[in-house]
């Protein structure tokens, strides 16, 4: 097969990425994967394409292909293949080794640090021929996913050096779930929220949009406004949208380095006290919220992420 027909199955790779359909609001990549014999394209696919959150790999190799001896083909994928997916599903990698495709041609590395550069290690130990797309379709393929990389730089908590705008690299605009610890008639409960954020530079607005299901008497409807600093730290205050209701308060949030979740405290007044706190967990799922919540819930001194 000759370098020109190997850049047009890439090609044709990265411009069947950009039909990739997000199953949610979260930020997802655009991945689009074609598989070749003897240099003829077999099938394609690209993440999303015939249910939701489905893997391009996936979606080519078990529900296009899944009766298909796949030797002697070749996988063009725009992503590095993932080497973890929750149970019972099978990381893309395992499955490209079990159905024996025998070459992978990828187009970009992971961004996420927990699993860059793992997909195509595992591949390679596990004897597939691992090739990469040359630097200007690798090029193409990050600039594909531009937004999704950004997400995952890491951020530098030194104050920017002087007279130069720290730069900000954390988009938290979107959908939150929180978890708050409050109470209810003078006792502890925790209440959860689903929050909106939407981010101008290092404004920060916040709401939640529903009230609290476990407190419907202690609940209410707020607005926040926070500012970000040094990428990392959320500091602000949150007002009831109720009319009746007086609660107000500040916020002061410490967020992890990939912006996926954030942990702090709120004082303020609520429906038992004038001055009282609690810790807060906002997180992308709200399974991480209610797992990070209970690890703070323990802390005694102080947290670093
Ligand atoms: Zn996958």
């Amino acid at each position: 097969m000759n370098a020109v027909i190997r850049r047009c199955h890439m090609r044709r790779a990265l411009e069947i990425a950009k039909s990739s359909v997000a199953e949610d609001e979260r930020m997802h990549p655009l991945v689009g994967a074609v598989l070749v014999r003897k240099g003829k394209i077999v099938a394609t696919a690209c993440r999303g394409e015939l249910s939701e959150g489905e893997h391009a790999e996936y979606t080519l190799l078990e529900r296009k292909l899944p009766d298909q001896d796949l030797r002697g083909t070749v996988l063009y994928t725009t992503l590095e293949p993932c080497t973890t997916r929750k149970h019972p599903k099978s990381p893309c990698s395992k499955r490209i080794v079990q159905r024996h495709v025998p070459a992978v041609v990828i187009g970009m590395l992971d961004p996420n640090p927990k699993i860059c550069g793992r997909g195509e290690r595992w591949l390679i130990e596990h004897g597939v021929d691992v090739y990469r797309f040359p630097p200007e379709l690798m090029k193409l393929a990050e600039e594909q996913n531009r937004t999704f990389r950004e997400q995952f730089q890491s951020v530098s908590r030194e104050a920017a050096p002087k007279g130069r705008r720290p730069v900000l690299s954390v988009d938290l605009s979107g959908r939150w779930y929180a978890v708050w610890q409050s109470t209810v008639d003078g006792r502890e409960c925790v209440n959860s929220e689903v929050v909106d954020i939407t981010q101008r530079g290092t404004r920060i607005m916040m709401r939640n949009l529903n009230r609290s299901l476990e407190n419907p008497r202690g609940g209410y409807l707020w607005r926040g406004e926070l500012k970000l600093y040094d990428n990392s730290r959320l500091m602000g205050h949150y007002v009831a949208a109720e009319p009746n209701v007086t609660a107000k308060g500040v916020f002061y949030f410490l967020l992890n380095h990939i912006g996926q979740f954030m942990s702090g405290k709120w004082v303020g007044c609520n429906h038992d006290f004038d001055l009282t706190w609690g810790f807060g967990v906002l997180a992308r799922d709200i399974e991480r919220a209610r797992e990070k919540f209970k690890r703070l819930k323990h802390l005694r001194r102080g947290v670093t992420y």
